[in-house]
């Protein structure tokens, strides 16, 4: 127990600070990683150079590497990136409110469409979707269908007209219907081009949109960026929805989106259903971008549960050997919250050899400790001196917590041992262990 606690103790104490030399791997891991989930190049190499210079000099979090931390680092550097906290639909004071839907064909724009109003009935607004994609009849008649399916009104002029008069006198009609929002739905190309451009460009004009949503397969990957370059220099977009995200794509191109357009991923389409639409999440697109969910929980947890300033009171105490089993207890909890201890024993770089029986073995001697420990007083908590020097304290605790006088004697003696050998490594002295770095 005694050696588990001292190693798991050199490990929390910390006390490293972030350098380029001690984060190389990582930076190579987090490159990798970006790049495998298909974040444009050049995305990539701006994000990653921005984050390795915030990064210097940060303080590594006790307990944790400092590679690992800088992927936290990475974490919390994408999340803000990629926009925080979701950001809701444009809802216009003078209704309607406009949407425009662009983007590629096959990107997702119709079913989008279609998605969008079904989500926008659902917080109780009305919609009318448009139909201007005149270039191929199914188009429209697909649109037709999902606004039967869900039951929200569809305008069309057929084939013939012109996609800007259409767009124009859908707002019209959704004035003339009094419904609340209008969702413009366009024609795409399978390639960006310049008569699609113009086009959309017009209708925007036209109707001056309140949102202009781009919509992005997600399975395009690098394509992203270019993509969403051109359309938001063109046309100018207000956010994005990334659509298919229901496949094995790691969904890179929500980094790439809105790192380009500096607008922000509205929502994401998981299916082909018109149901499957959901709000755009930071964090759990960072997760799977990074692809790094373990190591990112041992952070997190790490930086939740450890307080600095709590840090410095106890080396001040172990230097002065007068960690007592407040201290003890406080730092078993610590290693609770965190997990179980075993779990997170073996998440600690160079813990991972301990085996399970010797983890479940650690874990249980420290709840017998800690019962211990609840029927000390609080004087003997805070001054374990008092209890090496007094047999008929240690019998009245056995028999508070049921265990024998001699397990009572077994934990004083090795707290004790424990505390001296806390304060030689605090001072830089590494006992029998050979002086090894951490990690
Ligand atoms: P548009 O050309 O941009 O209007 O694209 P569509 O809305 O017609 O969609 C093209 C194809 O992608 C259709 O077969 C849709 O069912 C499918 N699709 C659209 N969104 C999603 C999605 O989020 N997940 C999946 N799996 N398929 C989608
Ligand atoms: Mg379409």
């Amino acid at each position: 127990l005694a050696e588990s606690l001292e190693s798991a103790w050199v490990k929390l104490r910390g006390k490293d600070k972030i350098k380029s030399s001690n984060i190389q791997d990582a930076l190579k891991e987090v490159r990798r990683a970006l790049l495998s989930a298909d974040v444009n190049v050049q995305v990539v190499t701006n994000f990653v150079k921005e984050v390795e210079t915030k990064a210097q000099g940060a303080n590594v979090v006790s307990g944790v590497r400092p590679d690992q931390q800088f992927i936290k680092i990475v974490y919390d550097e994408l999340v803000k990136t990629m926009g925080e906290t979701n950001s809701p639909l444009a809802n216009a004071s003078t209704k309607p409110t406009v949407i425009l839907m662009a983007g590629l064909q096959g990107a997702g724009k119709t079913t989008a469409t279609a998605k969008l109003a079904l989500h926008l009935r659902k917080e109780n607004r009305t919609a009318l979707m448009v139909a201007t994609d005149v270039y191929r009849p199914a188009a429209i008649d697909q649109l037709i269908t999902l606004g039967k399916q869900i039951d929200v009104p569809v305008f069309d002029m057929g084939t013939d007209a012109n996609p800007v008069e259409i767009a124009r006198q859908g707002i019209a009609k959704a004035r003339e219907l009094g419904v609340d929002t209008v969702i413009v739905d366009t024609a795409g190309r399978l390639q960006i081009d310049d008569r699609m451009m113009t086009e959309l460009a017009d209708v925007k004009a036209a109707i001056q949109p309140d949102e202009i949503l781009l919509v992005v397969d997600s399975a395009i990957g690098q394509e992203a960026a270019n993509v969403t370059m051109t359309f938001h220099d063109r046309i100018g977009i207000t956010g994005a929805i990334l659509t298919k995200l229901d496949g094995d794509t790691r969904g890179g191109a929500a980094l790439s989106v809105r790192a380009i357009s500096g607008q922000p991923i509205k929502f994401v389409g998981v299916g082909e259903k018109v149901e499957a639409l959901q709000p755009f999440y930071p964090e759990r697109m960072a997760s799977r971008i990074l692809g790094m969910g373990d190591v990112l929980t041992l952070v997190e947890k790490a930086q939740e549960d450890f307080d600095i300033a709590d840090a410095a009171k106890l080396t001040e105490k172990i230097i002065e050997a007068r960690f007592d089993f407040n201290d003890f207890i406080k730092q078993m909890r610590l290693l609770k919250n965190m997990g179980s201890l075993g779990g997170l024993l073996k998440m600690i770089p160079g813990m991972g050899k301990l085996s399970d029986g010797q983890l479940k073995q650690g874990e249980d001697q420290l709840k017998k400790a800690e019962a211990m420990i609840q029927s000390m007083t609080k004087e003997e908590r805070g001054n374990p001196d008092l209890l090496a020097s007094t047999p008929s304290r240690r019998r009245r605790i056995a028999k508070g917590c049921g265990y024998n006088e001699s397990d009572v004697s077994k934990l004083i003696s090795e707290f004790t041992r424990m505390r001296s050998m806390m304060q030689q490594m605090s001072m830089g002295n590494f006992p029998g262990m050979g002086g090894g770095q951490p990690g």
